[in-house]
């Protein structure tokens, strides 16, 4: 018997992994995309990897009538909310298109939320609600409870606002939430049969630079370098996606565990600690995979901070849980996957 009932956006890369393994751990998991960037083939892979099909709508979340139905025909506990328009170089361009569709269509499903009792939620936010630089001189890393603010990209700001809006939910409406920020995502799942996928050329790193070693793509453009970190380009901190997920099941258990009743609002970095540059990554890369990868030094990206990394010790202490895939590991599962595929 499957335990609590979780609604998510799943089709997406994140989504997808979340869904197959809370399902492995015995909840039910009802899933509502629109299909803008996921497709339909990736509910035949999570019903390779489960032996059946978990409940799906494809439905926008900003059609209430219908989300509302969804809402009638289960007693949910938990929404997981991983729908966003995430782009940032296109956020950047439509300013307002990302501000109308995720601060707006958050709203209309919380509304929804506190109309049928459902409390719990899960909020997918990102490190780059952080400033720039988040260690001081004296290495005291930027935790969890430090003021965020300057977004540079109109992206950032919709998840601040988003976890301020949360916050007030909390307090003034008793919602319980878990707001996770994610460092850098990559890989895929390790069955190898969902993974992140971009239906055109990849904005993020890692898969730009797979489709590089897999001859898709002629050669990488790294966006500059002239930043004051140990090479001159950026540094981040990568994490494997499978390790993101755990966490998230951690958390939730955590609510469950500690039989949580009260409001809640609570902050966790979800990262490895171990940050590497991108000419790092790439030569990672090309030791794993044993081939060269091709790069220029391009423009700068306006929005681009030099690095991104901050304390997890919270993480760490409350959730029990410390990543386990190495960055060599996840490069080699990576490139099986698109060695394979190709
Ligand atoms: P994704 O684009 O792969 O998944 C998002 C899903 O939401 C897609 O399947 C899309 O079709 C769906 N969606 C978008 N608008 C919708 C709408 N109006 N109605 C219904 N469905 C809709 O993104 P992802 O990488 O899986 O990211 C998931 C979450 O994690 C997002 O909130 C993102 O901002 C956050 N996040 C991602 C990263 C990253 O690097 N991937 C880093 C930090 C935070
Ligand atoms: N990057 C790059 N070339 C690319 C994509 C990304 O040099 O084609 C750099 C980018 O400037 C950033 C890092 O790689 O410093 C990670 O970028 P990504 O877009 O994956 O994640 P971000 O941290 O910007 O959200």
């Amino acid at each position: 018997m499957k335990k609590n009932v979780l609604i998510t956006w799943w089709l997406g890369y994140i989504g997808s992994h979340a869904v197959v393994e809370f399902e492995k751990n015995w909840y039910k998991t009802v899933i509502v995309d629109n299909l803008s960037n996921s497709s339909i083939e990736a509910l035949i892979w999570i019903e390779k990897i489960l032996g059946y099909k978990p409940d799906f709508f494809e439905v926008d979340i900003r059609d209430k009538n219908k989300l509302e139905e969804i809402f009638k025909k289960y007693n949910f506990d938990w929404v997981i909310h991983f729908a966003w328009l995430k782009a940032v170089w296109e956020s950047c361009l439509k300013p307002l298109d990302y501000h109308d569709n995720n601060i707006l269509w958050s709203i209309r499903l919380f509304e929804l939320m506190d109309k049928y009792n459902v409390k719990n939620i899960i909020f997918s936010s990102s490190a780059t609600v952080y400033k720039e630089k988040f260690v001081d001189k004296n290495f005291n890393w930027y935790t969890e409870n430090d003021l965020t603010w300057d977004c540079t990209n109109p992206y950032w700001t919709t998840k601040f606002i988003l976890e301020q809006i949360l916050r007030d939910l909390s307090i003034h409406l008793k919602f319980r939430v878990m707001n996770l920020r994610y460092f850098n995502p990559i890989w895929a799942h390790t069955s190898w049969y969902i993974w992140e996928d971009p239906n055109w050329i990849p904005n993020n790193l890692l898969p730009y630079i797979m489709k590089v070693a897999i001859w898709e793509l002629p050669y990488l453009n790294i966006f500059w370098n002239d930043y004051s970190t140990i090479d001159w380009t950026w540094v981040r901190d990568y994490i494997d996606v499978n390790d993101l997920i755990e966490w998230h099941i951690k958390a939730f258990q955590y609510i469950e565990k500690n039989n949580i009743d009260l409001w809640f609002f609570n902050i966790y970095n979800l990262w490895t600690w171990k940050w590497v540059s991108v000419l790092e990554i790439l030569k990672t890369t090309e030791k794993v995979i044993w081939k060269e990868i091709p790069y220029k030094f391009v423009w700068r990206r306006d929005w681009d901070l030099a690095e991104v990394y901050c304390n997890r010790e919270k993480a760490y202490k409350e959730l029990w849980f410390k990543t386990k895939i190495s960055l060599e590991e996840s490069l080699r599962n990576s490139w099986k996957f698109y060695n394979n595929n190709k």
